[in-house]
């Protein structure tokens, strides 16, 4: 589990000016404009070597974003069986249904923490609301998720961190003009 991340300066200057964001076991939802830094943070928390992490105990990362779940390039990310049964169900179906067999075929340990990007990308509500159950699953076994989003089916039961202040707020606001 991640409990927090202290930025190195690079991402600090890429992230809404942060230093130390925390995290909760569980469900974790990342909001804000375009622009305000969700992805970087994201990658950050994946990759760089400069920020400090602190969790206890020490998570695996899983990262999925736009790319590593393209189709064409999954068969640099997933490898033996399960990485040959997503290939080929990759070449039949959309990057959405890509994602659905990736939840689904990964067997996640307790403790591991799924870092997804904008996981809505290229899926009809359905499927989005498939993603929202298999990422309910991922955190009854044990595991961390943080999800970085727009899409509100990823907004119920969630620990926040908002990259404007009142951002979450005004967005729903907005959203509840639309059912009047
Ligand atoms: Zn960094």
């Amino acid at each position: 589990m991640l409990q927090e991340i202290r930025l190195c300066f690079r991402h600090t200057g890429r992230i809404s000016g942060r230093e130390i964001i925390h995290f909760k076991p569980g469900y974790n939802v990342i909001v804000g404009p375009n622009g305000s830094g969700k992805s970087s943070l994201l990658q950050a928390i994946y990759k760089c070597r400069d920020c400090e992490r602190k969790g206890h105990p020490k998570p695996v990362y899983h990262y999925f974003n736009g790319e590593i779940m393209n189709p064409h390039r999954a068969y640099k990310y997933f490898k033996g069986l399960r990485g040959t049964v997503i290939r080929t169900r990759a070449l039949f179906s959309s990057h959405g249904e890509t994602m659905r067999d990736v939840l689904r075929l990964y067997h996640p340990q307790k403790g591991d923490c799924f870092i997804l990007d904008e996981p809505e990308n290229g899926h009809d509500l359905e499927g989005v609301m498939k993603i929202r159950k298999g990422l309910n699953a991922l955190v009854k076994t044990g595991c961390q998720v943080i999800v970085a989003t727009h899409h509100p089916v990823f907004w119920s039961k969630a620990y926040f961190i908002e990259f404007q202040k009142g951002y979450l707020q005004s967005l729903t606001n907005k959203f509840r003009l639309f059912f009047k």
